[in-house]
């Protein structure tokens, strides 16, 4: 190596090989270099997306990549309520993550970008021209450095374990995406059924403060299945960084909490960051100008922080709600205008969406519960907080 680059890229997975292949269309040199020794594998990820957001950021998946479309969504209270959702017009599809960050890799190849694999990067020091990166022991210098490295140390806090498996089995519904809601089996989050195929799908469980794959295993328990494969990977909701640009570092994708807070969903506003950043750092190198690099945050924010925002909103209140609130919040919803409003919104702006389509009725239905629930938590933490008094 010894060369010199416009940006060395740590982490080669969707953001930083979005990253990559703009980046290099734009006509800056570009490496990346991933620490696993191929790319996409191990594969974490469920891959469910919907088209939309490739139609504005490019990098449709191609063929094989795209393993089923889906018909509609089925969410389950804690008590056995249900309704569902029409997701026929919002084109969502699950994406073979493995094959669909080698499609990338693709793209960045085709289009200039070196890649390097088995190798770990680290922004070593910084100068005021470029940045020194240690690639796998050998030093690189570059303009700029990109972290794509996904959830670090630094998003703690919005942290939660995490276990999927892939399953085979004959209760799985080919099209149907199915979320469980359960405040004490999955505290703060849900257990999930995404179908890949026919009787195949992943089926994940996350939440705050449990042991994940045994959630999982409990979950799976009552239902016959044969287990292809085990993930066990954390997720992240903790919304955004504060900066996304710091000197010559960029963070792009999940390093930068590009993730949205309530479903850990994370592949189209990483892929959209990848693609913001690259475009920005193209005018900075042509212009001279560092400083142009915080417009990528400035246009990120512009698209996704109010969604954002209310999403994590929304997890706040969510994670304090109680089974028999969950229930109540299940049926103040499941109302056949508020679930026919719901099929033809954006499943990528959901919480805004969700707002908008509940109608006041709708919407004095769950602030009831949910302020019930605000205000049993107020009673908690105030009896908790005189308890050592009256002991004394
Ligand atoms: C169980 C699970 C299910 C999910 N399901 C969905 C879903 O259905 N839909 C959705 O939209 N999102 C989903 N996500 C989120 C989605 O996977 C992420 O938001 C997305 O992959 C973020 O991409 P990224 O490139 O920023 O980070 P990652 O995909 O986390 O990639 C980071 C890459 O950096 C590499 N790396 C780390 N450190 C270094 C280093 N120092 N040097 C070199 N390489 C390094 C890693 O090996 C990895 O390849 C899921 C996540 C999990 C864990």
């Amino acid at each position: 190596m010894g060369q010199t680059f416009d940006a060395v890229v740590a982490g080669g997975s969707v953001a930083g090989l979005a990253f990559a292949a703009e980046a290099s269309a734009r006509g800056l040199s570009v490496l990346v270099a991933e620490e696993h020794d191929q790319i996409g594998e191990p594969e974490k990820c469920d891959g469910l997306v919907s088209l939309r957001g490739f139609r504005r950021y490019g990098h449709v998946p191609r063929g094989e990549v795209v393993q089923n479309t889906i018909s509609s969504a089925l969410i389950h209270s804690p008590l056995g309520k249900k309704f569902a959702v029409g997701a026929g017009t919002l084109d969502v599809v699950v994406l073979r993550r493995s094959a669909y960050d080698l499609q990338l890799a693709d793209e960045a190849r085709k289009a200039g970008a070196e890649i390097v694999t088995g190798k770990r990067a680290a922004a070593a020091s910084e100068g005021p021209d470029a940045v020194s990166v240690d690639v796998g022991g050998e030093t690189v210098t570059a303009r700029y450095f990109v972290d794509a490295t996904g959830p670090s140390p630094r998003l703690r806090r919005g942290i939660i374990p995490a276990a999927k498996y892939e399953v085979e089995g004959e209760w799985i519904r080919d099209k149907v995406v199915e979320v469980y809601l359960d405040a004490e089996r999955f505290p703060g989050f849900f257990a999930w059924v995404i179908p890949f195929g026919h009787k195949v799908a992943k089926v994940g469980a996350a939440g705050y403060g449990i042991n994940a794959a045994r959630a999982l295993d409990a979950f799976l328990a009552d239902k016959p299945h044969r287990v292809i494969r085990r993930v066990s990977a954390p997720i992240y909701v903790g919304g955004p960084a504060d900066r996304f640009v710091k000197g010559r570092r960029v963070l792009v994708g999940e390093s930068a909490g590009q993730v949205k807070p309530t479903t850990a969903g994370g592949i189209m506003t990483s892929m959209a960051g990848a693609v913001m950043a690259a475009r920005w750092m193209k005018e900075s190198v042509v212009q001279g100008s560092p400083a142009l690099l915080a417009n990528y945050q400035r246009d990120w924010e512009a698209r996704f922080s109010r969604e954002m925002r209310t999403m994590q909103r929304m997890r706040g209140m969510f994670s304090r709600l109680s089974n028999p609130d969950l229930d109540a919040i299940v049926m103040a919803v499941a109302t056949p205008r508020i679930v026919m409003r719901l099929s033809q919104t954006d499943f990528d702006f959901h919480a805004s969406a969700l707002l908008g389509v509940l109608g006041l009725q709708g919407f004095l239905r769950v602030a009831k519960v949910v302020a019930s629930s605000e205000i049993r938590a107020l009673v908690g933490e105030s009896q908790t907080a005189v308890a050592p008094q009256q002991s004394i």
